[in-house]
Formats: C-alpha cells, structure tokens, sequence
C-alpha cells in the first residue's frame, strides 16, 4: 500500500512538476522604443520578430514597449525597469560619460549591442510660418522635443548654433513627438525638431494635411560637428515625402545613429542570442523596415561608445567581425 502511494506521489508531482519547469525557463525581456509613428517603435518589433522565432531554442521571448524615447530608454535600462532600449549615439555617450542629463553621473553600467539606422535632426515647419533657417525660428511657437526624448538634446544644439536662447527667442513646447504631427496641422505650434530615421509616421503625418509644410535645411552644421564627437552631416531624402514642398531631392541637416542599449546586469545568454538572430539574418531583418536598407554588420558595429556587452562580443569573435 505504502509502495503505490509513494508512487501516486511521485507521479502526481511529475505531472506537476514537468509543466511549471519548462515553463519557469522561458526569460521575457522588454526593449524600450519610442512613439509609435517613429522608427525606434518598428525597429523593437523587427528585433522581436527575428528572437521570437527562436523562442523555444533559447526560451526566451522579447517584448516592446512605447515610450518617450532615448533619455527614458536609458534610465529605464539603468534603473532595471526595461532590459534593452533603443537609444541616439549621442545619447549613448553622454550617459557612459556623464554629460547632459547625466552630468556628474556616468552610467557605469551601460552596455551597447549594436547599431541600427541613421538618424538626422529634422526641422519641420508650416510654410505660412516663413521659416526657412534655425534663424528664423525666433518668436515661434517650437516643439523641441519631451524630457525623455533624444531630440530634446539635439534641438537645443541647433538652437545655439544659431544664437537663439530656448527661454527668450521662442515659445519652446515640449511636446511629444507622436503629438507634434497633429500639433503642426492644427496649427497650435509653427515647427517641431525630430531626430528620426527616413521614412517615418510622424512625418508622414505631417505632410499629409491640409496646412502646407517644408523640411528646413540646417546647412552650415560645422561648428557642431567640431565640437561634438557623435554628430556627422546627414541628408534626409525627400522622395519619402511627396506632399512636403521642399524642391530639392534631399534637404542637409547633421545626425546620429540609432543604437541598442542594455545594462552588464542582462545576462551573455540573452545578448547573444538577439545578436546573433539579428546578424545571422541581416537580410531579412532589413526588409522590416526601409530605413534598415543601409545597414551592414560593419557599420552595426559603429557609433557605439559604451562598452559592448560580452554576449554580443561572443557573436561578434564568433563570426570575425571583432
Ligand atoms: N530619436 C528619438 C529619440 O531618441 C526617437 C526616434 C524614433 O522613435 O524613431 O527620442
């Protein structure tokens, strides 16, 4: 009797057991993006879909999570609220130095994965506003960008470039970048700063409506490049664009890279295998987004300035890119 009981038992707990151990396995992890009409949104969703393909391989499932962008993606991964973020370049090398928003502060801990697309500093303004250069953005009514976002920090460069004091010069709006496009077409403000990758919602938004708008050249970007190490001369293509009434074929601006970013906390396992799901399948990972078109495994290795985490220094000696 003691023997079959024993071995009901055992069973019993088997059953138990068997199911709540396979599944305990399985890691969720969360990449912080950005507003849903950005790249950084899409780009957590193509990182997603190439892992969770995977999933039962590695147990492990990625998630994506909105958010108000580079500085909160930062934080976030910092303080252990999201694993991964999508983050600027020069967002990157502000925190691991502890500049700007993280003056006095380096964020010791911050890791890079790779880098992603280009991004470029886009003015974007209402043509009956007469604005045509950062000049002339004085007296205007200007979204700059919300406290977590990476543009924030990229608007204010601009605006010093051209004299122009955030508090005195204009009515700086702090708006997120998902909010501006309609801000822009209900005429509430007269031009926005996003730092984005080409072809994206919110821009699209903002040239689809009734109220006529221009991307603004910011051409004489020499001074910034001199100054600051993460900012190089970029170009937006305007063929994205159709309904915009810029003439030229591109419009010059300066830029940065979209980067990902996790903590030394996450473990090698993990980091390895978005690594490696995202290089060993480089082709199809670019057809998920155009902005992607650009990428190679060269140049996903550069504007990082965090170290780069040792699970994905594994896949890079793996395969000879380190
Ligand atoms: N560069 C923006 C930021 O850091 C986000 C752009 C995007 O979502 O594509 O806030």
């Amino acid at each position: 009797m003691k023997k079959v009981m024993l071995f009901v038992l055992c069973l019993a707990l088997g059953l138990l057991m068997t199911p709540v151990a396979s599944m305990a396995k399985i890691q969720f992890v969360t990449i912080g993006t950005g507003g849903v009409t950005g790249v950084y949104y899409p780009a957590g969703g193509a990182i997603s879909r190439m892992v969770n393909k995977k999933s039962k391989v590695y147990n492990l499932k990625v998630t994506v999570e909105s958010t108000g962008g580079s500085v909160f993606n930062i934080n976030a991964v910092m303080n252990g609220d999201l694993e991964f973020g999508i983050a600027q370049s020069d967002r990157q090398f502000q925190a691991v130095n502890g500049l700007k928003e993280w003056e006095g502060k380096p964020q010791k801990k911050l890791r890079s994965v790779f880098s992603l697309h280009p991004e470029s500093v886009t003015l974007i303004a209402t043509d009956a506003s007469g604005i045509k250069s950062l000049a002339d953005l004085k007296g205007h009514r200007v979204a700059i960008g919300n406290p977590g976002s990476g543009q924030l920090g990229n608007a204010r460069d601009a605006l010093a470039l051209a004299g122009l004091d955030e508090k005195k010069d204009i009515k700086a709006e702090y708006l997120k970048a998902v909010e501006a496009a309609s801000a822009l077409q209900d005429e509430r403000i007269d031009a926005y700063f996003y730092t984005v990758g080409h072809p994206n919602g919110s821009i699209k938004e903002a040239t689809a409506g009734r109220i006529k708008v221009h991307i603004v050249a910011i051409p004489d970007v020499q001074p910034l490049l001199a100054k600051y190490p993460y900012y190089a001369k970029a170009f937006i293509p305007m063929k994205f664009y159709p309904n915009a009434t810029n003439k030229e074929a591109e419009v010059p601006t300066f830029g940065v890279k979209a980067t990902l970013v996790t903590s030394a906390d996450i473990s090698d396992e993990i980091v390895y295998a978005i690594t490696k799901e995202v290089f060993d399948n480089l082709e199809a990972f670019k057809k998920l987004h155009p902005a992607f078109s650009v990428l190679t495994k060269k140049n996903m290795l550069e504007g990082l300035s965090a170290p780069i985490h040792p699970g994905a220094v594994k896949y890079y000696k793996e395969v000879g890119l380190m």
